[in-house]
């Protein structure tokens, strides 16, 4: 760790790429040998941060954090300050992300994350992204008019979360064009209904009659197209976007100053943070932000059966597959969750559903970093030694289906991490037991719309909080307290919340629903079907055809 210099560069986690500027990793998502973007330092925060940050708003201590990894000759404060205002102005709690106290003698609370446009946590970045985005294209215009302007065609694929929030982000923006392929009739109405009601004419839904691994392999296979990439220049939002990891920082130092100022909060007393994981980037955030320098005794990874990242911290090893017998010596065998073909199981937390998870190649070159190499050698002799050791594990995981890793980096990584692992069967008991404990903390908030009722979690929630009990029991210190991350909206899965509450005395579902979703279904609809029979190459033409419509209609507006 270093103090924090004014310019900030990143590197690929393998070895290929340094010395790069906030704005090229943003626009590029993934390095072109595969790795991903880190920055090259981890800023250590000032001095005077705990008395001088202590009562920012979220927007201050985001300008603050931001500041820290983005150069300001590449994006002047003036400029930050704004693009922070507007992102965060479309949340509809003024707090932004506020907390509630969840189990007072306990000690739990719940980070909500839920309060952006479409009811999600990814919300938090993507506002942030979609402006960012923005920001950078325009700059890139200045003085061109026409077929000059540089064009940006983004491209993902969604099992639900990402796709709404990646639209809500996107739309309208200047010289973006988004397109959202999702498997037709895969993913929950509210889900389908959130992005394909979305009118502006930058945004794109495509809906695909096969399945979401059907939708990524086209989103591969576009962006390693060589034709496309010499028409457009495209970009991805996916969860391995710099910029997502950024924005997420900021909520763990706003509920860290939110717990400390609460009258419960007894000085020096410890901190963890339990969050629901799947890709990664939500609780990298959060590793970025004890390595900064905020005081969080353990970050603890919550998973569903999807359970690769726990068994890594069980075992040391990192496998797509767990070895016979390994899976049932850390708990519970699988609750009955749906194995697809190629091992993701089906769970009612969907959107923890993953094979890998995308953003631990980050965590694995910081631990490659600080424990294979003396602190006393050549830093670049440090680097280079890290993204050799990332760039071995991740071939073997390509060709091996896995990898082991030795003694001190599980060591390392556990002096950060804990994990657990929660059953389909424990959400929805946690989801029960927690609306059946009235109490008078939680009774104030109409946070999730359960005014005078017990707090309803969504499933994916009420993994972390399952996490935090048995943390709470298992080996926290007594005066601990655990900030537990609310990452959706009951209201957005229905099915697990009508599972875990049916027969609940004063429940219905219709009080979960916020008035954002109110007609929702009825509302008109755009959206172009792309035949899995047509391949790749026929989503292209739809791409290629519909951006070019786009931008001939922007073109006549400008001429007129
Ligand atoms: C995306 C998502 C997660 C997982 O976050 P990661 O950053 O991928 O670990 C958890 N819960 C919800 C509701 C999500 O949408």
């Amino acid at each position: 760790m270093a103090s924090h210099t004014a310019s900030q560069r990143y590197l690929s986690t393998r070895g290929g790429s340094y010395g790069l500027s906030f704005e090229e990793v943003v626009l590029k998502g993934l390095a072109s040998d595969g790795g991903l973007f880190i920055p090259e330092e981890i800023p250590s925060l000032p001095a005077n941060w705990a008395s001088a940050w202590k009562d920012l708003s979220f927007e201050e201590l985001a300008f603050n954090i931001f500041s820290l990894f983005i150069s300001p000759a590449e994006i002047p404060p003036v400029d930050l300050k704004e693009l922070i205002k507007r992102s965060y102005s479309t949340f509809r709690t003024p707090d932004v992300t506020p907390i509630v106290t969840l189990d007072e003698e306990k000690k739990i609370h719940l980070l909500e994350l839920f309060h952006g446009p479409t009811f999600a946590f990814k919300d938090v970045a993507l506002q942030f992204l979609g402006n960012l985005f923005e920001y950078f294209l325009v700059r890139r215009n200045q003085g061109k008019t026409g077929r000059d302007r540089e064009h940006l065609t983004v491209i993902g694929a969604t099992s639900g979360d990402t796709g709404s929030a990646a639209i809500y982000g996107l739309r309208g923006k200047k010289d973006v064009s988004v397109f959202i392929m999702h498997p037709q009739g895969k993913v929950s109405p509210i889900q389908e209904a959130q992005m394909t009601t979305v009118m502006d004419a930058n945004v794109h839904n495509l809906a695909v009659d096969g399945t979401f691994d059907d939708c990524q392999d086209f989103v591969k296979a576009l962006f390693a197209d060589p034709i496309i990439n010499k028409t457009h220049r495209l970009a991805a939002v996916n969860s391995i976007n710099w910029a997502r990891i950024l924005a997420q920082i900021t909520y763990y130092f706003h509920s860290y100053f939110a717990l400390i100022r609460s009258p419960s909060f007894v000085s020096g007393a410890t901190i963890r943070f339990v969050v629901p994981t799947g890709n990664f980037g939500d609780i990298l955030a959060g590793y970025f932000a004890k390595q900064m320098g905020l005081p969080a005794e353990k970050l603890v990874i919550a998973t569903n059966a999807n359970d690769i990242l726990h068994r890594f911290w069980q075992t040391g090893k990192y496998e797509k597959k767990p070895a016979h017998g390994v899976a049932a010596s850390g708990g519970a065998p699988e609750d009955g969750a749906q194995a697809h073909e190629d091992g993701v199981k089906e769970t009612l937390s969907p959107a923890m559903d993953i094979l890998v998870s995308s953003n631990f190649e980050r965590l694995l070159w910081y631990l490659a970093y600080n424990v294979y190499m003396s602190p006393s050698s050549p830093v670049s002799t440090r680097r280079s030694t890290a993204g050799e050791h990332v760039r071995n594990w991740l071939a073997e995981l390509k060709t091996e289906g896995g990898f082991s890793v030795d003694e001190k980096i599980l060591a390392a990584a556990s002096s950060d991490f804990e994990s657990e692992r929660v059953s389909d069967e424990e959400t929805l008991a946690t989801i029960t037991s927690i609306y059946s404990a009235v109490s008078p903390a939680t009774s104030q908030t109409s946070a999730s719309g359960t005014t005078g009722k017990g707090y309803i979690l969504d499933p994916h929630s009420a993994i972390g909080i399952t996490a935090s009990l048995r943390s709470v029991q298992r080996n926290a210190p007594p005066t601990t307290h655990h900030i537990s991350l609310a990452t959706a909206h009951p209201a957005k899965f229905s099915k697990a919340v009508e599972m875990a509450l049916q027969g609940q005395p004063g429940f219905s579902f219709g009080t979960v629903l916020p008035v954002e979703f109110h007609g929702l279904e009825d509302k008109a609809r755009r959206v172009t079907v792309a035949r899995k029979s047509e391949g790749w190459e026929g989503v292209r033409r739809i791409v290629v055809a519909e951006v070019e419509a786009e931008r001939a209609a922007a073109d006549k507006l400008a001429a007129s």
